[in-house]
């Protein structure tokens, strides 16, 4: 049976950021398992696969000259280069989540979510998630085990930049226990749903109430 108190509203486009290791992406799975009208922007990268990852589910792997065709016929609604690669958000896609009417979750870093902002404003929601600390990141980068040692020194000398850009959130958490950052995403993500410039169906609601 429909919900009576369910209202017509706007989706959220619900920004996940943090540095690699911190988390966010166990946060993003328990979020997506957890949050059926929710779904995951899948990005294009240039970046080759690490073991264990699947094509068209965590990433859409294409050369750099696949990557720049889709750049310049305009088909990413932002892209940046992170690392040596480049990461691109299909717009085709977002724009499909949104019209069925479903929030959408980006893990994207910081110059997608600043991209984001500029285009969708108020229907982007951006939060960033914080490791306890760089010592313990480190730690969480070496038992992956997926990165030489060159690439995991890069990588923390990247989440000291990507860290630097906390004050661009809307969002803060510290993920020191992964059930309690959770819980504390979920939180934002109700809440933002129910703000009251997403209802789009209000005014039809409050007449019908009122009448
Ligand atoms: P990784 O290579 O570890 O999967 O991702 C590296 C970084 O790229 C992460 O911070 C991730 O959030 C970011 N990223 C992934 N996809 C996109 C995207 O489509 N756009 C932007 N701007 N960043 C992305």
């Amino acid at each position: 049976m429909p919900d009576p108190h369910h209202l017509k509203r706007r989706g959220v486009l619900f920004v996940l950021s943090s540095p690699s290791g911190a988390g966010k992406s166990t946060i993003a799975r328990k979020l997506l398992a957890a949050e059926p009208e929710l779904e995951m922007s899948v990005s294009v990268t240039t970046r080759k696969p690490r073991v264990g990852e699947v094509d068209g589910k965590d990433y859409h792997f294409v050369d750099l000259e696949e990557f720049r065709r889709m750049a310049a016929d305009d088909e990413f609604l932002e892209w940046a280069h992170v690392f040596d690669n480049r990461y691109g958000t299909p717009r085709a896609q977002v724009d499909a989540m949104l019209t069925a009417g479903k929030d959408v979750l980006f893990d994207i870093d910081w110059q997608g979510a600043q991209q984001l902002f500029q285009i969708a404003g108020g229907d982007v929601v951006r939060v960033f998630i914080f490791p306890p600390s760089m010592a313990e990141l480190r730690q969480r980068l070496e038992r992956r085990a997926t990165d030489a040692v060159e690439v995991i020194d890069a990588r923390m000398a990247r989440a000291a930049n990507e860290v630097s850009h906390w004050d661009g959130y809307d969002y803060v958490l510290v993920n020191d226990d992964v059930e309690a950052c959770f819980a504390g995403v979920k939180t934002i993500l109700a809440a933002e749903r129910l703000k009251r410039s997403r209802q789009t169906g209000l005014i039809g609601f409050i007449r019908k109430l009122t009448r």
